[in-house]
């Protein structure tokens, strides 16, 4: 019998929604007692103060945090997130869900998150480069291309990860691309990278209509959340032949049944950061946008926005969690009840930003660079093999479609730490 000894360190709705999740499906495989424990629980982290200098003189100390759940299969890999609401309960969620996804997919990784307690939207861009190089700065020990390998998330960018690279290969004394990923191409990104999330997102989505025998020239999508995996998901769907009727931010929704004009959604977020005010659409809330009539569900903002107030007044036919665990165990109960919504559950639905950064890796430590159409194809090829595997998984154990990449993430993570033993 192993004896749970954990800190009170993570505690938090996500941290407990992650923990349950992973409960449900070690049951689910009877996964030993003596594994279970180490499986689960985050590896280690870090904790950090950030003392940046404002514009106006004054001297700000922000929090930061990395932590790194699972270190058994190769080095570990996540972003980094900038936003007001990070917690360290929220990082070790986000974490794990890593080392699942990575694990489903086949990439040799573990999984890590970071995150920054900030508003990127209030700091100048001296501010914000400051506080990206102070955080690498102190993560240099903790990460590194074997160690542990940053990526952008939910407020960070190219940008942001053009300045840690900057920082780290300073620090070593020699240029290292592949600290991190999600870089500029300039400097080591991968062709393709910037669109990885929500093209796989997009990919998946018409696979999974394929399978419900809906086409996407009478597919409606409505999508939470406008940044970096929501505008890109939003472009490839609609590349496909689907109508994006909804779209929204933090700052609000915007409802266009004839299909919003997404270019002009672009380009007014370009200039004016977000969509408040936005004309390509009627105003509506973000609660009203997840309760649209639509084909497609795509949440691509943040976690546990899917819960037991909202989930039974879903009206989509296919719920892709473009974000990380958008959905509740509490909703995941309740649309397992309906029966009548498939979901692609987070770790398969975004798992293609991490499989390009896997390639960015690759060719970082090769030097040696593939063209988009290349690096496309290897995606989607990798995004089937996990479908499918997923599918049989769920045929198989009568399993949902998230239980069954649950427990082939677990597993494969559970077999690894059991391969390798336990040190001393
Ligand atoms: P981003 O910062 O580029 O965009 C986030 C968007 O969500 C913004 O438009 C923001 O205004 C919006 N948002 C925030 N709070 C909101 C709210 N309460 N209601 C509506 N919208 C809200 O971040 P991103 O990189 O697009 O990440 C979005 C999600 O996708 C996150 O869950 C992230 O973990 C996940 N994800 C990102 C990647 C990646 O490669 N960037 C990969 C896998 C998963």
């Amino acid at each position: 019998m192993s004896k749970v000894i954990v800190s009170s360190l993570y505690n938090s709705d996500v941290f407990r929604m992650a923990c349950r999740q992973f409960d449900k499906a070690a049951d689910a495989i009877n996964l030993p007692e003596t594994i279970r424990d180490r499986t689960k629980y985050p590896r280690r982290c870090l904790a950090v103060a950030l003392p940046i200098k404002r514009e106006d003189g004054s001297i700000t100390v922000f929090e930061g945090y990395r932590v790194q759940h699972n270190l058994s299969t190769g080095p570990s890999k996540g972003g980094i997130r900038f936003h007001q609401s990070v917690t360290i309960g929220e990082v070790a969620a986000l974490a794990m869900w890593m080392s699942w996804k990575c694990s489903l997919v086949g990439l040799p990784y573990g999984g890590a998150k970071g995150g920054v307690i900030c508003d990127p939207n209030q700091l100048s861009q001296s501010e914000l480069e400051h506080l990206a190089r102070r955080y690498m700065q102190e993560m240099v020990n903790f990460v590194g291309p074997h160690v542990d390998v940053p990526a952008p998330d939910v407020g960070t960018n190219e940008k942001i990860m053009g300045w840690m690279m900057d920082t780290y290969s300073n620090h070593v004394g020699h240029l290292s691309p592949a600290v991190v990923t999600g870089k500029p191409i300039a400097i080591g990104g991968s062709q393709g990278r910037r669109e990885a999330t929500g093209a796989g997102v997009a990919y998946l989505t018409r696979k999974y209509l394929e399978d419900m025998k809906i086409p996407l020239s009478k597919t409606t999508v409505a999508i939470q959340g406008f940044g970096n995996v929501g505008s890109e998901a939003a472009l490839a769907l609609a590349s496909y032949g689907a109508k994006i009727i909804a779209i929204s931010d933090y700052t609000g929704a915007y409802y266009n049944p004839k299909g919003i004009p997404l270019k002009k959604a672009l380009s007014y977020v370009q200039y004016q950061r977000v969509l408040r005010d936005f004309d390509g659409g009627e105003p509506i809330t973000n609660e009203e946008l997840l309760e649209l009539k639509c084909t497609v569900l795509v949440p691509a903002a943040l976690e546990r926005v899917i819960t037991e107030k909202n989930a039974a007044q879903l009206k989509c036919r296919l719920l892709a969690e473009a974000a990380n665990g958008p959905t509740t165990n509490a909703a995941d109960r309740i649309l397992e009840e309906r029966g009548d919504i498939e979901v692609i559950p987070d770790v398969l639905c975004n798992a293609g930003g991490v499989i390009v950064s896997y390639f960015e890796w690759l060719q970082n430590l090769s030097n040696f660079y593939w063209d988009r159409s290349e690096v496309l194809e290897k995606l989607f090829a990798i995004l089937d093999k996990a479908k499918d595997s997923v599918e049989a998984q769920k045929r198989k154990f009568k399993f949902s479609r998230r239980l069954a990449a649950l427990t082939l993430g677990i597993q494969r993570v559970a077999e690894a730490k059991q391969s390798r033993g336990l040190f001393p």
